[in-house]
């Protein structure tokens, strides 16, 4: 096989098996169509660019994403490096400016030994006899998901989900807010509006009524279950927000002494602090309607909006049915799916899948044998489980730790297995780091 890696998609999975390629001494060509050809969420044409919350999730080792940003540091992995330089104040999550840390990778890997960054939309999958990795996410261009389905035995796969709002700094009264952390984790890094019930009850019900964007007749109704748009939450039921997004459990207002009925969590997207998310509030809610029900909100009766929560396409493949456990197309063995694209669902699982296929394909250039990651590791977990779940009803997924095995980390309390799963995952990839990250 050739020397050389081809890559299509610059985002947070191609970005990244690109530094693990080119770390190994192979030639990379990425191909990227921003900024010429923009996709719908992204704001510019820098590589690794996050394109909605600014938030990697929790670091707690117990949680499910503190376990995997674990492992991808073990293995080296060149976005959380970036996104550690980038963090901004988060509690007890890795929260980062997004674009300072798009630009300082872009920067980084443009200047890698190797790596040559190739500009414009791919519409057919690039020839050659090296490896062939497509990380072109969840808004793939729709000539390159028809170019893909020969590989993909369907047209395509698709489904929708929701991004939230942006508000500029600026436009929030923050005397009606009050700083804390949940748990009073890390420092007081949130921003909160406490609800009382009437102010809940009201706020609930104005989403539940209010008027959402079309969907076209091509476009499939469905909404991935880890990302309702608020106001589906709100149609659930008038308590549902106050168990999910609005919940107050470990917040207590300073100027009263107790615990709201519900809160709206702020978090702020950037190191300047120009711009705040409202955490959770992803949504397809019309513009108009969002400016009107979310300035009901104390604190945000002039809140401008930089950016509206939105609905968005997500191009998936039915990776039960394509891919072998190194995600490696089975009809077509030159070819990787890495990232999003791949089946895997969230930031650090498409940096985690974008890292091993990276290296996959390198010890496939170099004629070396694969050898799979332990299923007891995060990373072995989950691209074992996108290969062999359900085909029939397959959805992208996320690393939990109910993908580990209950066996040798049997205890009865929740926290302590957790505990063992972690511990015994990372001493797994730690091993397997020696025999096989080359
Ligand atoms: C709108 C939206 C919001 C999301 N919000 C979150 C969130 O808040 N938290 C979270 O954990 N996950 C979120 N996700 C899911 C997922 O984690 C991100 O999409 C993540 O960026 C996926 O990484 P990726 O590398 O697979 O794809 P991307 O980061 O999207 O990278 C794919 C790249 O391929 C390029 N490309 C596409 N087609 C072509 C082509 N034909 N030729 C050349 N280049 C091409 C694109 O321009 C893009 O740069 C969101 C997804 C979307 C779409």
């Amino acid at each position: 096989m050739s020397r050389k890696i081809t890559i299509v998609g610059g985002g947070l999975a191609g970005a990244e098996a690109a530094y693990q390629a080119a770390k190994r001494g192979l030639e990379v060509d990425l191909h990227e169509m921003r900024p010429q050809m923009m996709t719908e969420a992204h704001q510019s044409g820098l590589l690794g660019e996050m394109v909605c919350s600014n938030s990697l999730g929790s670091e707690e080792a117990t949680s499910a994403s503190g376990l995997l940003k674990r492992e991808l540091r073990l293995l080296d992995s060149f976005f959380l490096r970036h996104a550690e330089r980038a963090r901004v104040p988060a509690g007890g999550s890795l929260s980062v400016d997004r674009l300072s840390l798009a630009a300082d990778l872009s920067a980084a890997l443009e200047a890698l030994p190797g790596v040559r960054v190739i500009r414009g939309e791919v519409t057919q999958l690039p020839a050659g006899d090296g490896p062939l990795l497509i990380a072109s996410g969840p808004l793939t261009s729709p000539a390159l998901a028809q170019a893909l389905s020969g590989l993909t035995l369907r047209k395509h796969l698709y489904f929708y989900d929701a991004t939230c709002p942006l508000l500029r700094a600026e436009s929030i009264d923050f005397s009606r807010l009050f700083a804390a952390s949940r748990y009073e984790k890390g420092e007081a890094d949130f921003w909160n509006i406490p609800l009382e019930r009437g102010q809940y009850e009201t706020f609930s019900a104005e989403l539940a009524r209010g008027e959402t964007a079309e969907v076209h007749e091509f476009e499939k109704k469905v909404f991935f279950d880890a990302c309702l748009p608020v106001e589906e939450i709100a149609r659930s039921g008038p308590q549902s927000l106050a168990f999910g997004p609005l919940k107050p459990v470990g917040l207590v207002d300073p100027r009263s002494g107790a615990r709201p009925f519900a809160v709206v969590q702020l978090r702020q997207d950037d190191l300047k602090k120009n711009f705040y998310q409202l955490v959770g509030f992803q949504t397809r809610l019309k513009h108009g309607e969002q400016k009107r029900i979310f300035r009901t909100l104390p604190g945000l009766e002039r809140a401008e909006f930089e950016r509206f929560g939105r609905m968005h396409r997500n191009t998936y493949i039915n990776a039960p049915l394509i891919l072998d456990g190194f995600s490696r197309c089975k009809l077509d063995r030159r070819v990787y799916f890495a990232g999003q694209v791949s089946g895997v669902e969230g930031y650090v699982e498409s940096v985690a899948s974008g890292l091993l296929c990276g290296l996959f394909a390198a010890r496939d250039a170099l004629g070396l044998e694969q050898a799979g990651l332990p299923e007891t590791t995060a990373c072995g977990a989950l691209l074992g489980y996108i290969a062999r779940a359900d085909w029939r009803d397959f959805r992208p997924t996320k690393f939990t730790f109910g993908l580990l095995p209950d066996a040798g980390a049997e205890s009865r309390d929740k926290k302590k297995k957790k505990e063992l799963k972690a511990e015994r995952a990372c001493q797994a990839l730690e091993q397997w780091i020696k025999k096989a990250a080359i």
